[in-house]
């Protein structure tokens, strides 16, 4: 039975409209903040925002019983069914970058791959499917970042792999980056992860240090200076779907920070203590919170309501960011880069085992305006287990046999983990709904 009562107690924070705080926008112009193009706010509009993130997105659920969660599921698995009943093909932009456009091929952008040596041959895959699926047409670079030094094998198989005149970059992450800080216990994190034995990976040292990585340093290795956008990839992915257009020129041309292509929730031990540190921090540096940012998406309570219960009022509702388009100015920005220096005096990097995504997605979800997040829905995609597979119009052969529309998971029991339908129906505009 679900003993999971969500709080409906609002308390009103009060915020901290200290000099510091307010100047942030002054200063914005050389910090690169203006890609979170936020606005002063009143003191009665940042107590407006900050109750909002104390407020559960339905308030009548204190008085649920077992129906109605089931009820509200339904209705969500509802909403998911008649979305992807839709046939979709791209986006219907006024003005898509097709190969022979100039433009193609010319964003600042760079496919991005962290992977060890011994993963070759399950990116090699993952790279063959983006090349058939996209890159062939558009010959973005590749940037491959590893901990250890890449091998020449590995080199070679991936330069072999791919068109002569592409540029490939080999980088080595700086140990600094990389391991684990000397404020970090070892002990107190052998014995914290003693006790999170469930988590997934949380025993494993390079994985934390993995997720930190991907969380508050990727964007600083030299190798990604000159770029604007990356393209996040994994080994032993699969692409299904040709995309046709250049999708960085289409993050470009319509203003988009963030491309996602699945939204699930997250393990609520793993970030147990996130959503009250974030709170912490955003009492600190209200300004910087967004008034249109993703908040109902992170404070939903109903679906795992007992996610909602152990993190203390945080959905865990996360972009997969196994699959991510960044714009890299929003995470140079100084919200993106002072929460991440709070972050890291919280330790939970290691004293939990806080994900790279629910992190990225905090920060998005509070500090970027909502529209200029984008889901591909066009993009079929899997990383094991779960998928992103739209449907096709009759006689379109964009998709291959491998993809179901539809699909999400091998087993029905994971259907819960999907949070999109959250998005769908609070995030979503009807513009945005009506954009394939
Ligand atoms: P999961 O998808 O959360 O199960 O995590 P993965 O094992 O797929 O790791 C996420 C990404 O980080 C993948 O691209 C891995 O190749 C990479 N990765 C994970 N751990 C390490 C590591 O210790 N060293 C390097 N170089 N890459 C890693
Ligand atoms: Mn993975």
């Amino acid at each position: 039975c679900l003993v999971l009562v969500p709080l409906v107690v609002i308390i009103h924070r009060k915020p901290d409209l200290s000099l510091q705080n307010l100047r942030w926008r002054e200063t914005s112009a050389e910090d690169n903040s203006d890609v979170a193009r936020n606005e002063l706010k009143s003191p009665e509009e940042l107590d407006q925002l900050l109750s909002r993130l104390e407020t559960p997105l339905v308030i009548e659920a204190a008085h649920y019983g077992k129906n109605e969660y089931k009820a509200a599921f339904n209705e969500r698995m509802e909403l998911l069914r008649k979305t992807f009943a839709e046939p979709i093909t791209e986006p219907k932009s006024m003005h898509l970058v097709r190969p022979v456009d100039p433009l193609a091929g010319k964003a600042s952008a760079t496919i991005l791959c962290l992977t060890r040596n011994q993963d070759l041959s399950d990116i090699v895959t993952s790279i063959q499917q983006l090349e058939e699926q996209f890159n062939n047409q558009f010959g973005y670079p590749y940037t491959f970042l590893n901990d250890e030094e890449f091998s020449d094998h590995f080199k070679n198989e991936i330069t072999r792999l791919l068109p002569i005149d592409r540029e490939v970059q080999f980088g080595r992450i700086d140990p600094k980056m990389w391991n684990m800080p000397d404020s970090i216990d070892p002990e107190v994190f052998k014995s914290k992860m003693d006790q999170l034995e469930d988590v997934q990976h949380a025993e494993k040292i390079s994985y934390h240090n993995m997720c930190r990585f991907y969380s508050r340093s990727f964007y600083h290795h030299p190798l990604l200076a000159k770029y604007k956008y990356i393209w996040r990839i994994e080994p032993n992915v699969n692409f299904y779907c040709r995309i046709d257009y250049d999708v960085f020129q289409f993050m470009e041309d319509n203003d988009k920070i963030y491309g996602f292509v699945l939204n699930l929730y997250d393990s609520p031990e793993s970030v147990k203590s996130l959503w009250k540190s974030t709170m912490d921090f955003v009492e600190k540096t209200p300004q910087y919170l967004h008034r249109n940012g993703s908040y109902a998406w992170l404070k939903d309570n109903v679906q795992k309501p007992q996610n909602y219960e152990i993190t203390g009022g945080y959905s865990t509702c996360h972009f997969w960011t196994n699959f991510e388009i960044i714009n890299l100015d929003f995470l140079r920005s100084k919200p993106y880069e002072d929460y991440m220096h709070f972050l890291e005096g919280e330790k939970g990097f290691y004293y939990e085992r806080w994900g790279d995504a629910p992190v990225r997605s905090l920060a998005l979800a509070l500090f970027a305006d909502k529209s200029r997040i984008h889901w591909f829905r066009d993009i079929g995609y899997q990383h094991f287990p779960y998928t992103n597979c739209p449907k096709s119009p009759a006689g379109s052969d964009r998709c291959n046999g491998n993809c179901q529309p539809g699909s999400f998971a091998p087993w029905p029991s994971l259907r819960s983990e999907n949070c999109l339908p959250v998005w769908i129906e609070h995030i979503m505009s009807q513009q945005e709904l009506e954009s394939y």
